[in-house]
């Protein structure tokens, strides 16, 4: 076999459809979020960007950058080893009490990412538990497709944010196999929100653990921000909240919080835990340090809704296809590979906005869209900004 000619020819394929991925090379600038320096061709170029996951600006809170300097100055720079094997810092030990503590549960654990800790916490319940089904949204992340997949358990199907789907599925099945209904609160790609009072009705009524993903609800829904389950008063229903520190926390790392017992399973079961190094402690204290002062920062999520409301009036006002959304996320369709991709280039080249293309397969063929994501620091004049350069491009590209 031609290995080199087997990568190209797919790499090409890719790059006709219009799905090949470009990143950005981008230097963040501490302080001047969401301003950042742009490189491409020995050039470089200041921009706005509109598409971080960093949602509340929490990767240059000054709390949070000097948490890091402080612990990586007395601890040094990596973790050391494994958690088993002298790799639990004293921080490491904070922050799960502190997540434990947000989300009102015995315990939880966490991981080198939210990625990682769906891929463990799924494969490991899905594999142990003797004849598990799990129960998975339609339109759940990729992190939780895999670790269902790796778990080789059962998987059922549901359509996206329909219970009554989940209990078409879960009526039919043994009413004594153990079950897992896998969801999220937050779709990150469309904006909606799942109706979790009426999944866990069901995951009630069934005997079935529910797996709540909070990734972008965490630091930014509910009274203290552990998310819309909390928001919705249903958090102590859920048998597992699943969250990151990376997006609305603005550092790195992924956790889940649950029963003493349960977390202590994956703790000793957990293979995505137990064979990798722990993240440094200057990690683990600057999102210690974030969460701590998210927690109590209720005018960064009133300014974060506020924020988003006002962009999406402003997109329909100049007629811009703002898609359908309840969350902070407001995406705007372009419905092709290759114009969303000239949109996102257009906007760069001429108006120093960056706002990457989301094309398949993270979302469906003839969605594709930018995916806007306004944060307490974007202010009225980068609105304006951004509303007039998208009305040139939809003019230029001649776009619904
Ligand atoms: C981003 C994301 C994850 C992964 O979290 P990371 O901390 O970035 O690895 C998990 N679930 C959902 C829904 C996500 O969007």
């Amino acid at each position: 076999m031609d290995y080199q000619k087997f990568f190209a020819d797919n790499l090409s394929d890719i790059r006709q459809s219009g799905d090949y991925r470009i990143f950005a090379d981008l230097e963040r600038e501490a302080g001047a979020f969401p301003k950042a320096v742009f490189r491409e061709g020995g050039q470089q170029a200041p921009v706005t960007v509109w598409c971080s996951n960093d949602y509340l600006g929490q990767g240059q809170n000054p709390d949070v950058i000097a948490a890091m300097h402080e612990a990586l100055d007395a601890c040094g720079a990596g973790a050391g080893g494994t958690r088993n094997i002298s790799g639990t810092n004293h921080y490491h030990v904070l922050l799960e009490q502190e997540l434990a503590k947000l989300h009102q549960r015995e315990a939880a654990l966490i991981f080198t990412s939210g990625y990682v800790a769906n891929m463990t916490a799924l494969s490991t319940l899905g594999r142990r538990l003797p004849g598990c089904l799990i129960y998975s949204d339609a339109w759940n992340h990729n992190s939780m497709i895999e670790g269902i997949r790796h778990s080789n358990a059962d998987k059922r199907v549901f359509k996206h944010n329909d219970p009554a789907d989940l209990e078409r599925l879960i009526s039919q099945d043994d009413p004594d196999a153990p079950k897992i209904v896998v969801f999220e609160s937050v779709y990150s790609m469309d904006g909606d929100i799942a109706p979790i009072a009426e999944i866990l009705d069901i995951c009630e009524k069934y005997n079935a653990l529910s797996y709540l993903d909070e990734v972008h609800a965490v630091g930014m829904y509910g009274p203290t921000g552990a998310g819309v389950a909390e928001r919705d008063g249903v958090m102590d229903r859920v048998s597992i909240m699943q969250g990151t520190l990376a997006k609305g926390f603005g550092v790195v790392g992924g956790y889940i919080a649950a029963s003493a017992d349960l977390i202590d399973y994956i703790r000793s079961f957990g293979n995505g835990f137990i064979f990798t190094t722990s993240m440094p402690p200057a990690v683990a204290a600057g999102a210690l340090a974030s969460i701590r002062y998210v927690t109590g920062a209720q005018h960064l999520r009133d300014r974060h809704q506020e924020r988003a409301r006002t962009l999406i009036a402003k997109l329909k006002a100049a007629g811009i296809p703002v898609m359908p959304t309840v969350c902070h996320i407001v995406p705007v369709l372009v419905g092709d590979p290759i114009l969303c991709k000239q949109a996102s280039d257009a906007l760069m080249d001429r108006h120093s906005i960056y706002v990457q293309p989301i094309n398949y397969p993270t979302v469906p063929r003839g969605t594709e869209r930018l995916r806007l994501t306004p944060t307490p620091l974007h202010t009225d004049e980068m609105m304006d900004d951004l509303v007039t350069a998208l009305v040139d491009v939809w003019g230029d590209l001649a776009l619904k």
